[in-house]
C-alpha cells in the first residue's frame, strides 16, 4: 500500500516550500519516484523537489516535525536505490543546476543537482575539467561524496582530491559552509553528514581533446592482456587512465559482426596529456595480442565522458557488488574469464579501474576514502530486463563471483558498495571509522542520514 502525506499536512510545508512536492497520484510523482536502476520500484509519501538551500532546510524540518524518513536524491543512480524509499521523504536535489566556472582561479561552484554532463559542459567551455564520474548522467553530489572515480583519477586525484568547500543543511536544519572536520567526512564518508547543495572544485586544463577510445580483444587473449596490464599500469605515466570492460561483445560497427555478442576483454584507456607523447605511450598497450577491434582516437574529453553511457541505460535493473585488488594475479585474470563465460545475462558486465598515480600519492589521513595504494577495483555488475522472471540468478552470478575474488581483496570503494551492511563499511574505510562516527555524532546524532552505506553516530558501531 502506497503511504502518503495528508493534502492538508503537505500543504503546510507547501507554503514555505519554493519548490515542486509531488504525493502519490500527483502529476509528475511516478515520473520523480524513479531512479537509475529499473529494479527499484519504491513509493514515497511525499517528494520535495527543491529549488534552493532553504527549501532543502524546510524540507528537513518538516520530515523531523512529522517523523517521515528521509532520503536524500542527487543524480539517483545509486544501485541500491538509496536516493528513495517506501512512505518516506524524499529530498530532491535534481533541480539544483547552477554552475559558476572561474577559468582565472580553475575553480568551480557546482550545485548539488547537476550530472557529470552539465558540469563537464559548462567547465569545458573553459577547456577544464575536475575527476568525474564515466557515466554522464551519474550525479555529481553522490560520485563527490564516495570518493570520485573518473578518467582524470591517476592525473588529477579522485574527485575529493579536488573538493575545496562544499555547503551543507545539517540534520537540524542549519546552513553551514563545511568546516575542515566536516569537509575532511565529505571526501569520501557520503551523505552521512548532512545534505550538501553546492560543492567548489579545483579544475584543471583537460583536452579539449584526449587520447582514448576502447580496445577489444577476444576473451582467449584476456589473461595476456591483463598480464601486460599488472605491469603496466603502475608505471604508466599518470595521464594515462584504464578502465576495464569485460562481456559479450556489444554490436559496434567497429567489431567484426561475426564476433558480436561473443566473450571479450576490452580496454578503455584515456591519456589526458600531449597527444603524440600518448600515442607513443599506449603503442605497446595496443600491440598486445591481437585485437579484434581499436578505437583509440583524439576524441574531445566530453565524448570520453559519455563513451560508456550505452553499457548503463537508465531504466536497466542493476546489482552489483566491487572489491579492490592488489594486483591483477594470473588467478584474478581465470577468474574474470569464467565471470564472463558464466554470465546469466548478455547485458552484464565485469567492470575494473586502475587505480594509481595522482590518486594513490594523496597522504591516506587527508580524506575519508579508503584504500589508496596502487591497484585494481573489481565489479561485478549484472543488469537485466525488468519483470525478468528470475532476477535472483543475476544476483547470485555477482555475489558467487564477489566471494571468489575474496581471497585476493584487500579492501573496497565505498561509492561500490551495494548491499555488504556493515563488514562492506568497514572494508570501505577500515581505520577511518572512528573518526567518521565522532564527526557523525557532532552532525547527525540521531542518525536522520541512514539512506545510505551508515556511518552510526558515536561510538564506533556502524549498522
Ligand atoms: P543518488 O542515488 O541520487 O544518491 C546516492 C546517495 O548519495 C543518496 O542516497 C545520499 O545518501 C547521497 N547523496 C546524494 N546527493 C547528496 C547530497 N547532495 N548531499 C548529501 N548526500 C547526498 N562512481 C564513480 O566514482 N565513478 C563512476 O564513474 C561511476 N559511474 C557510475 C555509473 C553508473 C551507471 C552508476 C549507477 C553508478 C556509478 N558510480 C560511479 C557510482 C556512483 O558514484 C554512486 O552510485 C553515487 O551514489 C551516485 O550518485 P547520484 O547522486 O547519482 O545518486
Amino acid at each position: 500500500m502506497t503511504t502518503t502525506v495528508h493534502r492538508d499536512l503537505a500543504n503546510r510545508l507547501r507554503a514555505r516550500f519554493r519548490g515542486t512536492l509531488l504525493r502519490p497520484g500527483e502529476e509528475g510523482y511516478a515520473e520523480a519516484r524513479r531512479v537509475w536502476n529499473g529494479a527499484i520500484d519504491r513509493h514515497p509519501a511525499l517528494i520535495a523537489r527543491c529549488a534552493g538551500a532553504d527549501d532543502v532546510q524546510e524540507a528537513i524540518r518538516f520530515a523531523r516535525e512529522h517523523d517521515l524518513p528521509v532520503a536524500v536524491r542527487g543524480g539517483g543512480h545509486s544501485v541500491l536505490g538509496y536516493g528513495v524509499r517506501d512512505g518516506g521523504l524524499v529530498i530532491d536535489l535534481s533541480g539544483l543546476k547552477s554552475v559558476t566556472i572561474d577559468p582565472v582561479r580553475r575553480t568551480a561552484r557546482a550545485a548539488a543537482g547537476l550530472t557529470w554532463a552539465e558540469f563537464d559542459l559548462a567547465a569545458q567551455r573553459h577547456g577544464l575539467a575536475t575527476t568525474g564520474g564515466t557515466i554522464s548522467s551519474t550525479g555529481i553530489a553522490g560520485v563527490t561524496l564516495g570518493g570520485g572515480f573518473g578518467h582524470l583519477l591517476r592525473r588529477h586525484g579522485l574527485t575529493v582530491d579536488n573538493l575545496r568547500g562544499a555547503d551543507v543543511v545539517t540534520a537540524d536544519g542549519e546552513r553551514v559552509r563545511a568546516d575542515a572536520d566536516l569537509l575532511w567526512g565529505l571526501r569520501g564518508g557520503g551523505g552521512n553528514f548532512g545534505v550538501v547543495t553546492a560543492f567548489e572544485y579545483d579544475l584543471h586544463p583537460v583536452g579539449p581533446l584526449v587520447l582514448g577510445g576502447p580496445i577489444f580483444w577476444p576473451l582467449d587473449q584476456a589473461a595476456r592482456v591483463l598480464r601486460f596490464l599488472n605491469d603496466f599500469a603502475p608505471t604508466a605515466p599518470d595521464e594515462l587512465s584504464v578502465v576495464l570492460l569485460a562481456a559479450p561483445a556489444p554490436p559496434m560497427p567497429f567489431l567484426p559482426a561475426d564476433r558480436y555478442g561473443t566473450p571479450v576483454l576490452g580496454l578503455l584507456p584515456v591519456w589526458c596529456g600531449d597527444l603524440a607523447e600518448g600515442a607513443r605511450v599506449l603503442a605497446p598497450l595496443r600491440g598486445t595480442g591481437t585485437p579484434i577491434g581499436d578505437l583509440v582516437r583524439p576524441v574531445p574529453y566530453r565524448s570520453i565522458q559519455s563513451m560508456l553511457d550505452l553499457s548503463a541505460p537508465a531504466g536497466t535493473a542493476s546489482y552489483w557488488r566491487s572489491r579492490r585488488l592488489p594486483a591483477l594475479t594470473g588467478a584474478v585474470a581465470d577468474l574474470i574469464t569464467a565471470f564472463v563465460t558464466s554470465m546469466t545475462s548478455p547485458f552484464s558486465l565485469v567492470n575494473g579501474w586502475v587505480i594509481g598515480g595522482a590518486a594513490s600519492r594523496v597522504a591516506p589521513e587527508a580524506t575519508a576514502v579508503g584504500a589508496r595504494a596502487p591497484g585494481f577495483e573489481l565489479r561485478l555488475i549484472a543488469n537485466w530486463r525488468p519483470g525478468d522472471p528470475d532476477p535472483g540468478r543475476h544476483r547470485a552470478w555477482v555475489r558467487d563471483g564477489w566471494d571468489r575474488l575474496g581471497p585476493h581483496s584487500d579492501g573496497q570503494y565505498a561509492t561500490f558498495l551495494s548491499d555488504e551492511g556493515p563488514d562492506g563499511v568497514r572494508a570501505a574505510y577500515g581505520d577511518r571509522l572512528a573518526r567518521l562516527t565522532a564527526l557523525k555524532q557532532r552532525f547527525d546524532p540521531e542518525n536522520v542520514f541512514h539512506l545510505n552505506p551508515n556511518i552510526r553516530p558515536g561510538k564506533g558501531e556502524i549498522r
